[in-house]
């Protein structure tokens, strides 16, 4: 269900807005999202967008910083004040030369930035990627296997009655493969799934993360609750704890 919903058709495909002001752009990228299944809305000012905001909120934004009427520096940072759009995905667009924002930009909660002009398959991987992280089940607060339990909202994962301290990155690995047990993913779709990414990280770096997150998770003669599988990838044990 979860794999179906962001190739989604019709009523159920993910609701995308895209705040540009620069028409060609704002018309390349939502004929894009619309191919990829998505249901793209087009606005070009900033204070359109903070209504648009308001009245009804999307699946995702994907957010110009320098706009007409109020900018996506300022729209980003009423949305993350606001209940109803604390946690909704964003991803900012900068024009060359504003990157030294980005630091600015990422303090005030967008989620994802890309500096123009960017590639539109990066652009689409990372929307999928963001997607894929605010699906509505990963609200449910708690994923939990055998003696295993990870807390989205604590960011706290314990075994037994220990707590695990994991790095952010091993948080998120752990917690993509814990959302589908059973499931082989492949260092591909880790990469793009956990870091959001597939083209700037080498994918050996999967492997560097998914051993420190094996060397958190099991001591002495623990069970080990991620199953390689060769020349696949990895997955989640879904025989772990039973
Ligand atoms: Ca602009």
């Amino acid at each position: 269900m979860a794999e179906a919903r962001h190739n989604g058709q019709g009523a159920g495909a993910p609701r995308i807005l895209v705040v540009e002001d620069e028409e060609a752009l704002s018309v390349l990228l939502s004929y894009n999202l619309e191919a990829e299944g998505y249901v793209a809305e087009r606005v070009a000012r900033g204070d359109e967008a903070e209504l648009r905001l308001i009245e009804q909120p999307p699946d995702l934004v994907i957010l110009d910083w320098m706009l007409p009427g109020l900018s996506g520096l300022e729209i980003c940072r009423r949305m993350r004040a606001r209940e109803a759009t604390r946690t909704l995905p964003v991803i900012m667009l900068t024009a060359r030369g504003e990157e030294g924002e980005r630091v600015r930009g990422l303090s005030i909660g967008a989620d994802d930035y890309v500096v123009k002009p960017f590639s539109l398959p990066e652009l689409m991987a990372r929307v999928r990627a963001l997607l894929r992280r605010a699906r509505p089940e990963r609200v449910a607060a708690t994923l939990a296997a055998g003696d295993l339990s990870l807390d989205r909202q604590a960011h706290r994962v314990r075994r037994g009655q220990r707590d695990i301290h994991l790095g952010p990155t091993e948080f998120r690995l752990l917690e993509f493969l814990m959302e589908k047990p059973g499931r082989v993913l492949s260092r591909g779709q880790l990469l793009d799934g956990v870091w959001g990414s597939a083209a700037e990280i080498d994918e050996r770096t999967v492997d560097v993360h998914v051993g420190r997150l094996r060397k958190a998770l099991s001591r002495g003669r623990e069970s080990d609750p991620i199953r390689t599988v060769r020349g696949a990838g990895y997955a989640f044990d879904e025989r772990f704890g039973k």
